[in-house]
């Protein structure tokens, strides 16, 4: 019998529902069970992959190519699982669905209605999940706030949902902000009360409740809630903001969240194993001396654009034992002032994704200064192409060398429009997307990182490496070590004289997780922490050997092994 967990959200958004609802999913995964996850987005886009990123923040790429919201990449991150485009669903594809049976007839002249068209459609995604994942447990996010217009046929879906499968197996939890008044030094019940009201004005009761807040939580606020919301008191839950997401489950573990739930729901009483956990936490606190990355980028001032980025980069820190602090540096910026000063205190320079010209020559001079100086680079998706475009104009000497997303008069574009994009008139979900192979050569860093010769990867884009420059490109040093099986595409290129300045056309920072940091991301990193300091040099322990695959000392896989 399949469980379900849906979490609402009250009083503001971004108030981190998505990390305690993928905390959740954790404490449930380390108990044993098996975990899947359904993000519904009530707003009216079919996907976020049209939004900019100031509204939106990161577009979450999944294995089969639909792009989603970036809460995806928590789940992913925190339960370690692959989702698919099962696991997004919004109200544009709702409509669009049920628009589309009515335009064909399939309705036989029904009037169609929100209950039960719509609110049926969204139980039909639940059900969907449910059984192709043959998870234990389902965890529902119902994105937005209790109270938007848009949300109601979402909600009223999900009341339902108890109706058909039964009390026992469905658990409510509704996040919510506790402001702080500095006047009077005290967390404020009120708008958690209003915002409870109106959840169970839609029949909704929750079950349990997690006041996120800026500050501890005590017990006479937990009482407060629990008698005005009606919840029981050791069902009131706090989660002030802590240093790191990762901190999240243990946090809440902590609080006994993960055995109030899993009581609830009636699951075996498992022990929860969160060792690795705890570990990540101590590096994250005693690294006094953290790794500093510079993430060379148009969005920077908006880092959830980057977030995979930015989770990828602390993961493959967790694997050396070293804390990464990113440093956010615009290629704007650098365009203007050049990159000696804003890169100076990198020990690596790692370059995004990216749409559009804005900043690019930025992010090209980066690649320069990362070449020149030996600094370690990963450029990913656009990040290659400007180490491509790079590489271009300075080693093999085409000044006018560009993509023609940039250039589209350039005389040498060394990267050109993939087959098939071209002419392409709709924008939303047309690009080459999710899954491929990839093959890689040997004697090749990319080779030695993944430790294997074939590997799928996740991409999003729609230009590509140019191959009529490929056999100049390589005799000038810029070796493509990655390749479509066929040959047709360069997937990875790498400067053959450099400690490390690799570039992937698709985006590995999607795959990487917690425990198991990407093979790209690691060896970067490594490159990173290998990289000579004024008058220092940070030494690596000495069981860290490249390419390295199997068990870590927590028994846990590492992806290069999980793909043979
Ligand atoms: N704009 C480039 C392309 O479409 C890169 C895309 C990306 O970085 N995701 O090919």
């Amino acid at each position: 019998m399949t469980r379900y967990i849906f979490v609402t959200g009250g009083v503001v958004s971004s108030l981190g529902k998505g990390i305690a609802a993928a905390s959740i999913g954790r404490m449930l995964k380390s108990r044993g069970f098996s975990v899947s996850v359904l993000k519904l987005d009530p707003y009216l886009n079919v996907d976020p992959g049209t939004m900019s990123p100031y509204q939106h923040g990161e577009v979450f790429v999944t294995i089969d190519g639909s792009e989603t919201d970036l809460d995806l990449g928590h789940y992913e991150r925190f339960i370690d699982v692959e989702l698919t485009s099962l696991s997004n669903v919004t109200a544009g594809q709702i409509y669009t669905e049920i628009i589309g049976k009515e335009r064909s007839g399939i309705y036989l002249g029904g009037t169609i209605q929100i209950i039960p068209h719509v609110t049926d459609a969204i139980k039909g995604h639940i059900k969907a999940l449910a059984e192709q994942s043959g998870a234990d447990v389902i965890l529902v996010e119902v994105g937005g706030t209790v109270g938007d217009i848009e949300g109601q046929p979402f909600l009223e879906a999900i009341r339902q949902v108890r109706s058909d499968v039964g009390r026992d197996n469905t658990f409510y939890i509704h996040v919510t902000l506790l402001p702080f008044l500095g006047s009077t030094k005290e967390l404020k019940t009120k708008p958690t009360q209003h915002s409870v009201q109106a959840l169970r004005s839609m029949g909704i009761h929750p079950d349990a409740i997690i006041g996120r807040a800026d500050h501890e939580v005590e017990q006479d606020v937990k009482d407060k809630i629990a008698r005005f919301c009606d919840v029981r008191p050791e069902n009131v839950f706090g989660l002030p903001t802590l240093d790191s997401v990762y901190k999240v489950p243990l946090y809440l573990e902590e609080q006994g969240v993960g055995e109030t739930v899993s009581e609830a729901l009636r699951l075996p009483k498992n022990e929860p194993n969160l060792a690795y956990w705890k570990h990540i936490a101590e590096i994250e606190d005693e690294d006094e001396d953290p790794l500093r990355i510079a993430v060379v980028g148009k969005y920077v001032e908006l880092h959830d654009s980057y977030l995979s980025v930015a989770e990828a980069l602390r993961h493959a820190g967790f694997h050396h034992g070293r804390k990464v602090e990113i440093e956010w540096i615009s290629s704007e910026e650098i365009q203007e002032s050049g990159p000696d000063r804003l890169l100076a205190n990198a020990a690596g320079i790692l370059v995004p994704g990216g749409f559009g010209h804005r900043g690019v020559e930025g992010m090209i001079a980066a690649a320069t200064y990362a070449r020149e100086n030996r600094i370690p680079y990963l450029g990913l998706c656009l990040g290659m192409q400007v180490m491509v475009i790079e590489y271009a104009r300075n080693v093999l000497g085409l000044p006018e060398a560009n993509s023609l997303e940039l250039d589209a008069d350039s005389p040498d574009p060394v990267i050109n429009i993939m087959e098939g994009q071209e002419g392409l008139v709709d924008t939303g979900g047309t690009m080459r997307l999710g899954q491929y192979p990839c093959l890689l050569r040997e004697s090749t860093r990319a080779r030695e990182a993944y430790g294997v010769e074939l590997v799928q990867e996740r991409h999003r884009h729609r230009y590509e490496y140019n191959n009529d420059y490929r056999i100049r490109l390589e005799e000038a040093g810029l070796v493509a070590s990655g390749v479509a099986p066929d040959d047709s595409l360069v997937e990875i290129t790498e400067v053959f004289d450099h400690p490390f300045m690799l570039g992937s056309q698709f985006h590995p920072e999607f795959a990487s997780r917690p425990e198991n940091a990407h093979p790209l991301f690691r060896e970067f990193v490594r490159a990173a922490c290998e990289t000579p300091r004024e008058g220092e040099q940070y030494e690596l322990p000495a069981s860290e050997k490249a390419g390295e695959s199997g068990s870590n000392e927590f028994g846990l896989r590492s992806l290069v092994s999980a793909e043979e």
